[in-house]
């Protein structure tokens, strides 16, 4: 029995379903009813696969970490989405929905980020398929990942600064809900992550599975079995982790073990843990986890991560916690920050903020030397480089306008 995949009504469990204002309905309703069929056409699947092989540079290097291996007594494996064009895995998700746009007519494409790393994978792909795009950003994400924010606009996107709430992801997608309500027969919204109303999680977890169906294959040539015994994944709205283990939900000789990002700490006012501190609520168009106060209103989240600074969580990994098939640890940014250095300095490899959250599992988890663990490396450090160097996000924590 498949518990952990999509329902034929759009849940996960009790979690999922699609909570839109009458105007998206026809939208919504649209996409659910064409995007499992457009998925298996050959020609669609002939054109995503050849992009992402030549133009994403898939598939993404399943690299034996030795020396990470030999401090912690067990066998590491990474899979390198830092490697891919645009330094993360949202380029998956991102090429997979153009194609799928352009096959329902939509001439222009709106989409959130929070670091940027997404707002930055669709500008990408829009100016790849010409494209009109329109990118919504927190204003304050706008500041911290400035970087990101020129790469998007070189690329040909208009970045809209979003200055309600404080200014993050939630903030953004609010912001490109609104939008898509006023322009819903011509503009597809690509959603970045495993959230939104069905089918987004379902559609954007097929799309990044092609990382899981990867390691299948990487490890049945690199070991003598296609399965680990530990799928580690770094969560914000899940969509890396839910293509890492997609192909091992219901294997249950693998053991999943999630990372979410606890900010300063699980006992402050400082987190974004939600499947920790969260509870079920409707956010975003989905019935998930989310942080709120006890009259529902939802509470300002917090990571010294932009990516994971998101007060909700996939509805999919809302039910695999409940139901006890992931084990999800909160993570601080100090141990998220010592990670990345370990990282870097064992290895050579600078990792993404997000990324360190799930590679700090390793200080709280002991494996055993014959354990095979693979840990799905998100994304590359390139636009976190400020924080790492000045070692600490205590500037951006001082002016976070939470009480
Ligand atoms: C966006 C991002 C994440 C978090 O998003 P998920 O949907 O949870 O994967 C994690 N890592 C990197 C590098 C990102 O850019």
């Amino acid at each position: 029995m498949d518990t952990y995949h999509v329902d034929e009504n759009g849940y996960y469990g009790i979690f999922g379903g699609a909570y839109i204002p009458e105007i998206l309905y026809s939208n919504v309703e649209n996409l659910k009813n064409v995007y499992l069929q457009i998925l298996s056409e050959s020609s669609f699947q002939k054109e995503l696969d050849d992009l992402l092989r030549d133009y994403v540079g898939r598939p993404s290097p399943l690299y034996f970490a030795r020396r990470l291996s030999e401090r912690y007594n067990c066998r590491i494996y990474l899979k390198r989405e830092d490697l891919n064009h645009t330094g993360s895995h949202k380029i998956n998700n991102a090429i997979g929905q153009i194609l799928m746009a352009r096959r329902m007519g939509k001439t222009r494409i709106i989409a959130e980020t929070g670091a940027g790393q997404h707002g930055v994978a669709v500008a990408t792909v829009c100016a790849l398929m010409n494209m009109h795009c329109v990118i919504y950003m927190g204003a304050t994400d706008v500041q911290r990942q400035a970087l990101n924010v020129r790469k998007i606009e070189m690329l040909g996107a208009k970045v809209v600064p979003v200055t309600g709430g404080n200014a993050t992801l939630k903030d953004a997608t609010n912001e490109a809900i609104r939008d898509w309500c006023c322009n819903p027969s011509d503009t597809h919204y690509i959603i970045g992550s495993t959230v939104g109303p069905h089918p987004y999680p379902d559609l954007v977890a097929r799309l990044q599975s092609v990382i899981g169906k990867e390691i299948k294959e990487q490890l049945k040539s690199k070991e003598k079995r296609d399965y680990p015994d530990y799928l580690l994944a770094c969560v914000g709205g899940g969509s890396n982790a839910a293509g890492t283990l997609y192909p091992y939900v219901n294997d249950k000789r693998v053991k999943i073990v999630l990372a979410e990002a606890a900010g300063k700490g699980l006992d402050t006012d400082f987190s974004a843990a939600t499947i920790h501190l969260g509870t079920v609520g409707i956010i975003h168009g989905s019935k998930t986890l989310l942080m709120q106060d006890d009259d529902g209103q939802i509470t300002e989240p917090y990571s010294v991560s932009a990516g994971l600074d998101y007060p909700g969580v996939g509805p999919l990994h809302a039910n695999m916690a409940q139901q006890g098939r992931s084990e999800v640890l909160a993570v601080t940014d100090d141990e998220a920050l010592a990670a990345a250095m370990e990282l870097t300095r064992t290895e050579g490899i600078i990792p993404a903020l997000e990324s360190a959250h799930a590679l700090a599992v390793f200080k709280r988890k002991t494996f055993s030397p014959d354990d095979l663990v693979v840990l799905c490396l998100s994304g590359r450090g390139d636009k976190d480089m400020e924080v790492y160097a000045s070692g600490t996000k205590s500037q951006d924590f001082k002016n976070h306008p939470k009480k």
